[in-house]
């Protein structure tokens, strides 16, 4: 589902992504650690397209993701194929980014409506049913500062879902919340990796990791240092800076 080979990045003259290996398959649940600055963030937004890929390859759900210039643009990708293939991918971040006018259901209906152009009673139907899915349908009336932030983060995957996405990326999704919060949302993106929905998900819950985590990857200064089964990782880890980062976040 997503293959990357020596993928480069950078912000102008700051070099962000230094040849990145990557791989995740079919069903997989790829999690992601690493210090603050290396990377990690930028490669889920290559992933998505949102960033220029500036060497190596990636490609992403059939896709050579380096056609594209980010932000929206592309070179040989059409405006309908770009947008096609931004639509396979959910993303949720750190702060939930919910639509603060609209409620729960508003927010999960919006983008099947106005993005795929779906009938909007059978949006809001689909809609209800992914609220349900993430233990929400009692609360679809409330507008965001009437939910926990665990309910917020919450509604924002029942968003990303409601698009059908093939692939989700979680970007250090519980780390914005207090602490009682973070195991509503992680026992929602276990169901959802127990229904085999491929997902990249980069957090610094280690514990999850390992119960749930196919794979676990340490990255540092733009380059994935160690990849593997995340036992196998955490147990024995093969560079010192993974050893260094895991003694200092567990
Ligand atoms: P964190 O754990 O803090 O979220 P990260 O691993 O996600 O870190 P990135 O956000 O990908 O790291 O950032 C990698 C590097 O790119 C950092 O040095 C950061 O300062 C730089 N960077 C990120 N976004 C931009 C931007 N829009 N413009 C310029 N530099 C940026
Ligand atoms: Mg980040």
């Amino acid at each position: 589902v997503v293959a990357a080979s020596g993928v480069r990045m950078s912000y102008g003259d700051t070099q962000v992504l230094n040849g990145v290996d990557f791989t995740v398959r079919q069903g997989e649940v790829s999690c992601v650690i690493g210090p603050s600055g290396s990377g990690k963030s930028t490669f889920l937004r290559c992933v998505n397209g949102l960033e220029p890929v500036l060497g190596g390859s990636l490609r992403v759900l059939g896709e050579e993701v380096g056609h594209t210039l980010g932000a929206g643009r592309y070179h040989r990708w059409t405006p309908k194929r770009f947008a096609a293939f931004r639509r396979d991918i959910g993303m949720v971040f750190q702060r939930f980014n919910l639509f603060a006018h609209q409620t729960a259901l508003e927010n999960v209906a919006c983008a099947p409506i106005h993005v795929a152009g779906r009938p909007p009673a059978e949006a809001r139907e689909l809609a209800l049913r992914h609220l349900e899915q993430v233990g929400l349908a009692a609360h679809a009336h409330k507008r965001p500062h009437q939910l926990s932030g665990g309910q917020q983060q919450r509604v924002a995957i029942a968003r990303a879902l409601a698009m059908e996405p093939a692939l989700m990326l979680f970007d250090e999704p519980t780390s914005a919340l207090d602490p009682e919060l973070v195991d509503e949302v992680l026992d929602v993106m276990k169901a959802l990796a127990r229904g085999g929905m491929t997902m990249i998900v980069v957090t610094h819950e280690i514990g999850f990791a390992r119960e749930v985590g196919d794979t676990l990857t340490f990255f540092a200064d733009g380059v994935v240092v160690e990849s593997g089964r995340p036992e196998a990782v955490l147990a024995d880890p093969a560079h010192e800076r993974t050893r260094a980062f895991l003694a200092s976040v567990l």
